[in-house]
């Protein structure tokens, strides 16, 4: 195999959407990976085929290949958050968001890099940001490193994790989009993605989402942030 592929962990929202781009941008070869992990909301899942289309017809450096979405059924099965089982979203007695699904950004990554040792990809992509990540530990720079190190020992393979978003925040996220691929590529996450808790798809100016979860919070504040630099 010739020149530089990457798989980019691809949820069908802002962030993952930005960051196929990003890596459109800087591999030869990129592919794409979901996660049916029983969340509550299946609108970002089904989102995902329209906007890999939408993205392919768009001009990058790179090609867009295959996209695959793995089944991970245990986050369901252990429960107690708001994005898989009828829980409201609140802060929790340990100090975080109802919407924290323990580990799962963890499991992602080594599931995506399982797949990616059989595609033959060792560069994984992810949209993770510890700017303003309500506190998630498992989107901090250091648990991501530290998973790249131990999945490049796992599978005796060095294994890069590439996280673009880490540390800017969703207003300089839309500025990157619209870098990337200019307005084209705004207009499509406003119109195509979903990043909503509720899984609502009322449309607005930022995007389609209820307006009042915090989701759809940051990612308003984030693109009036954007709209007034
Ligand atoms: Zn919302």
């Amino acid at each position: 195999m010739t020149g530089t592929s990457a798989l980019v962990l691809f949820s069908g929202g802002q962030d993952s959407t930005t960051c196929l781009a990003w890596a459109l941008s800087r591999f030869d070869r990129v592919e794409t990976v979901g996660f049916d992990y029983g969340q509550r909301h299946r609108v970002e899942l089904d989102a995902r085929p329209a906007l890999l289309a939408a993205i392919k017809a768009m001009r990058w450096k790179g090609t867009l290949g295959s996209d695959c979405v793995l089944p991970i059924d245990l986050f369901r099965a252990i429960g107690g958050t708001a994005l898989t089982d009828d829980v409201a979203i609140a802060m929790a007695a340990d100090g975080l968001p109802t919407t924290f699904v323990p580990a799962r950004n963890l499991i992602f990554l080594n599931a995506a890099a399982a797949l990616g040792y059989r595609r033959g990809i060792s560069d994984l992509v992810g949209g993770m940001c510890e700017t303003d990540f309500s506190g998630y530990p498992d989107c901090r720079d250091e648990t991501i490193q530290a998973t790249a190190k131990a999945l490049s020992l796992g599978l005796a393979r060095e294994t890069r994790i590439h996280t673009p978003l880490m540390w800017i925040d969703k207003a300089a996220t839309w500025k990157l989009a619209e870098d990337l691929g200019g307005k084209a590529l705004v207009d499509l996450i406003i119109g195509g993605t979903v990043t909503c808790y509720n899984g609502d798809l009322t449309p607005h100016d930022w995007g389609r989402g209820c307006g009042t979860c915090p989701s759809c919070d940051l990612r308003a504040k984030g693109y009036d942030g954007y709209r007034a630099a």
